[in-house]
């Protein structure tokens, strides 16, 4: 088998004929199936593509997908099918811990429905940057300080001004796919500048 994804899912499994019920993985024999390029983590998990995600429902796919496409389970299988389980396994992984964290699952969605992505688009509206240099300023001053009152309130000041902008990347994630261009590009920035709080959470948990 070669490293190039297939385009299309199989509608059967090609060993068993049985429907398939996941795009990687017969829940029948075990057969397992590259991840197509048409799959995304929202189809991987056979959730519908959209930030409002049910939880729960995400949890329970996972766990079954993952419980079928296990690298245990190939342990005899073909050297084919137990390479494929460890990529596959990597594969669900990796969607699991997009889709479980609202602002990496507002990105990552931003850019399935052709969104910037953070490297095309780095700005970040003026006001955080204003905001953020004023309270890296304070930060700095309170851990020359070692004042731990005051690093302990700066924290919790940029962790409500943090969940301000996770409101907001949440409002605008809601409009995709069909949001307006100003949209995208304002929910692109919103998630740019959470990145600049989390920098500051990181300088303060070390503090
Ligand atoms: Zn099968």
């Amino acid at each position: 088998m070669n490293d190039t994804k297939p385009d299309t899912v199989p509608e059967k499994c090609i060993n068993c004929s049985a429907e398939l019920t996941s795009p990687v993985v017969c829940s029948g024999c075990h057969t397992l199936y590259p991840l197509p390029q048409s799959v995304d983590y929202f189809g991987l998990l056979g959730l519908p593509r959209a930030y409002d995600l049910d939880e729960s429902a995400l949890e329970k796919r996972f766990l079954s997908v993952s419980r079928h496409i296990h690298p245990d389970y190939f342990g005899s299988a073909s050297g084919e099918m137990q390479q494929l389980s460890v990529r596959l396994s990597a594969e669900l992984n990796q969607a699991v811990k997009v889709l479980r964290q609202p602002v990496l699952r507002a990105g990552y969605l931003l850019e399935l429905c052709g969104g910037p992505g953070p490297a095309s688009d780095r700005t970040v509206p003026p006001e955080v940057l204003g905001e953020t240099m004023m309270l890296r300023e304070e930060i700095e001053e309170a851990q020359a300080d070692e004042d731990h009152p005051a690093l302990q309130r700066l924290r919790k000041t940029v962790e409500e001004k943090r969940a301000v902008l996770v409101e907001r990347i949440a409002e605008l994630a809601r409009r995709l796919p069909n949001a307006a261009a100003e949209d995208k590009t304002a929910l692109r920035h919103t998630l740019n500048a959470v990145k600049y709080y989390d920098n500051m959470l990181e300088l303060l948990w070390e503090a």
